[in-house]
């Protein structure tokens, strides 16, 4: 679309966000929740909707939903309660969904992007439903049946909703990133897009420029990575903005993101809260959340991301290396643990940001996928700061130390890579490269000063890059005069 239409309308989009919680049962019922199980395996007569079963709270998804708001700078009320969500869900056998309404977990909080608050109204815990599986898909023969697998009916979820504060797509994916970020570093949630363990509707409208009443905002499904959220409020946007060109008017209503097609598409006109009939859950008691639990759970707060940047910025890194590092939950915690062993944190970076994150990179692997341990990037950094290796020959050796987890130690010993400082060894060998290159010599002498590099890069090829670099320099401009 062309960029002066667009500067007509301002954007504006409220995310929610469903965080599938990590625990162990299911958030009513015992059974398990581990992903990947033979199909209605966790299945007791509570997730069936058995008729007179009844629900038990799990506590650990109510210690999960306070840590979750926390971290969200949410206010957790002393009171919650549980309500039911009347809805045909083929895929939830009891016809209605054990949610949070008028009195959720969470309420009030925010979350900073690029300096930005992003308000957060509240967040609520609620069960999630089963899969629908349909013929032709997952291997299924045919065409015209669907089965339905419970497993994942009744796992906890956390729906953790924005105020319509953000005014751009990159704004919503940086939203989104962070909070995905956050659920990570605080263990609640694998905030997986791409397995649905972490799931976005974006409501997205548009108003005219200096307006301060919203339009009226469609609400997009299926969008399930990061780029997709970013490319179907994009091509929402334009969509909204031709209606309204046209002089027509954008109606309420859930659309789905089919991301081969890119486009989005109506789903279902949108309910309104009268619709699900909404009522207190009568087998559950109001929550009553005291004081104490509260702290309890502050305590165990971990370190948040944004917390580690600022941190690692104290450290000397970079706004850029920093984030990258945070944005990699498992590079950061083993960055974390080279630090502890006592690495300086720029030699250690620079390793991460260098040679092992275009190793991963390469072999698309995690760094726990590789055979590189902490410890073992610690002994490197400090055998070059011992200077019994060089800089490059750290950087040669990382790789086998990724590949097959030896020691810098190890390395360095079979293959006699250590520094040769002995002033006199490398005097003879500068000599001797000097000797053999009259020619370059000569020119060096007559005034071709960026010769220098060629002598040094002789005698590290001499000595297999193993001299001390300061040393050959010094040595080398003694030898030349
Ligand atoms: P519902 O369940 O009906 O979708 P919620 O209150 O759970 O309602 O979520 C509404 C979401 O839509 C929130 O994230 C909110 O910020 C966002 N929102 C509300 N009004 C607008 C609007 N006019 N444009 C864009 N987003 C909006
Ligand atoms: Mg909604």
């Amino acid at each position: 679309m062309e960029n002066s239409l667009r500067d007509k309308y301002e954007v504006v989009i409220g995310l929610e966000v469903h965080a599938q919680l990590k625990t162990k049962s299911k958030i009513f019922a015992p059974d398990g929740t581990e992903f990947g199980q033979e199909p209605n395996s966790e299945t007791s007569p509570i997730t069936l909707g058995m008729p007179g079963v009844l629900p038990v709270l799990n506590k650990e998804a109510v210690n999960m939903g306070i840590l979750t708001g926390l971290a969200l700078n949410c206010t957790i009320p002393p009171r919650c309660k549980f309500d039911r969500k009347q809805y045909f869900y083929p895929d939830l056998p009891k016809g209605y969904q054990i949610s949070q309404y008028d009195e959720p977990i969470c309420v009030g909080g925010y979350l900073e992007i690029n300096g930005k608050k992003i308000g957060i109204t509240r967040a609520h815990l609620e069960e999630d439903a089963g899969k629908l599986v349909h013929a032709g898909a997952d291997g299924l023969a045919g065409s015209s049946y669907s089965l339905v697998d419970l497993n994942r009916a009744g796992t906890p979820l956390l729906e953790i909703v924005s105020e319509p504060d953000m005014r751009s797509s990159e704004e919503a994916r940086a939203y989104m990133e962070e909070l995905r970020n956050i659920v990570r570093y605080i263990g609640v949630c694998d905030g997986n897009l791409e397995e649905g363990s972490m799931r976005c509707d974006a409501n997205i409208s548009i108003m005219p420029k200096g307006s301060k009443e919203f339009g009226t905002r469609a609400e997009i499904k299926n969008v399930n990575s990061f780029s997709a959220l970013q490319r179907a409020i994009e091509y929402e946007i334009d969509r909204q903005i031709e209606i309204v060109e046209e002089g027509g008017e954008v109606v309420q209503e859930t659309r789905l993101w089919d991301d081969n097609s890119r486009e989005t598409r109506s789903m279902r006109g949108k309910e309104d809260a009268h619709d699900y009939r909404y009522f207190p859950e009568p087998d559950l008691m109001p929550l009553e959340i005291s004081r104490e639990w509260v702290e309890e759970i502050r305590a165990k707060m971990p370190e948040l991301p944004s917390q580690k940047r600022e941190r690692y910025k104290g450290l000397g890194l970079s706004e850029y290396d920093a984030g990258v590092i945070v944005e990699q939950m498992n590079l950061a915690l083993f960055f974390d643990k080279v630090l502890e062993l006592g690495a300086t944190p720029k030699t250690a970076v620079n390793f991460i940001m260098g040679e092992i994150a275009a190793y991963l990179k390469e072999e698309k692997l995690d760094i726990n996928e590789t055979k590189l341990i902490p410890e073992n990037l610690a002994e490197l950094i400090t055998l070059i700061e011992k200077k019994t290796i060089s800089n490059n020959i750290g950087k040669q050796i990382i790789i086998d130390m990724l590949k097959d987890g030896t020691s810098a130690k190890e390395i360095v010993e079979k293959k006699g890579l250590s520094q040769i400082t002995d002033t006199s060894a490398i005097k003879e060998i500068c000599q001797k490269v000097v000797d053999a290159n009259p020619n370059q010599v000569a020119a060096y002498k007559g005034g071709k000063v960026q010769l220098f590099g060629f002598f040094v890069g002789q005698v590290m090829k001499e000595t297999k890059g193993r001299a001390n670099p300061q040393v050959v320099n010094q040595l080398l401009k003694e030898i030349l005069g």
